[in-house]
């Protein structure tokens, strides 16, 4: 007596035909039933290499105060953009801005200024600033937000710089103006990020800015820093300046 043959081959493929469907349909472009979830897994790969072995990497970095070709905004910080507007990293989540890691431990790598605008921190804020852009250089006629934070450390030590104290509000400064420094905050002291800056780009609603844990509420930071950093569209390039567009502005 023998069991009943059966292919093997009949037997596991409708699995992964149906596995490999799952797959492309939940990792589509613009797919929202996850909250349009992208595949981040490349990213999370690359950004653990780059905290590892950042030495190693000098080509993945972007510098503080380039301006990609015809760039509105400057970069904000040294490191590798690891993580983009709109990546997922859990299952609906969305992610509203980009992260740049610096690839040095908290409180050394400088944060500067992407642009002229008016800073305000609020009474408990101890890692974020927010610039208030009075007039979007891409779309002229509307108000737009920067927002820069994980500026303080995992006990949430704040690395501002003290020119910009809780309570801050409409301080003017230049792009390139010294903002503080990058840092491992996450309002858990158990669970430190690793060390980078978070950057987005608000939308404004009446004179005051929305909830920047919104996607919706934010911008595709891409055509502002001319840079690939839409998780969407960008087919696994590292976000760097291509040689010979950038405009180092004077020491910042
Ligand atoms: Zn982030």
């Amino acid at each position: 007596m023998s069991a009943p043959y059966r292919n093997p081959v009949k037997v596991v493929l409708p699995f992964f035909v149906v596995l490999g469907a799952a797959v492309w349909y939940f990792s589509r472009p613009g797919n929202t039933l996850l909250g349009g979830t992208v595949n981040t897994a490349p990213r999370h790969r690359q950004v653990w290499e780059w905290l590892r072995h950042p030495e190693a990497h000098p080509d993945w970095m972007v510098h503080a105060g380039e301006r990609c070709g015809a760039a509105p905004f400057q970069i904000p910080t040294d490191g590798f953009i690891g993580y983009l507007w709109d990546d997922s990293f859990r299952p609906g989540h969305r992610h509203t801005g980009v992260d740049i890691f610096g690839g040095t431990e908290a409180a050394q790598t400088p944060v500067y200024a992407a642009a002229d605008g008016y800073l305000t921190r609020l009474g408990d804020w101890k890692s974020s600033l927010i610039q208030r852009i009075p007039e979007d250089p891409l779309h002229p006629g509307r108000q737009i937000w920067l927002y820069y934070t994980h500026m303080a450390d995992a006990q949430g030590n704040s690395f501002i710089e003290a020119a910009f104290p809780p309570g801050s509000s409409e301080v003017f400064v230049s792009a390139g103006t010294l903002l503080g420094y990058q840092g491992n905050y996450s309002g858990d002291p158990f669970k430190p990020v690793g060390v980078h800056l978070h950057f987005s780009i608000v939308k404004d609603r009446g004179g005051n800015f929305l909830n920047e844990l919104e996607i919706g509420n934010t911008l595709d930071p891409s055509p502002y820093l001319n840079l690939p950093l839409n998780a969407h569209t960008n087919q696994g390039q590292i976000p760097v300046c291509p040689e010979g567009t950038t405009t180092d502005e004077p020491s910042p």
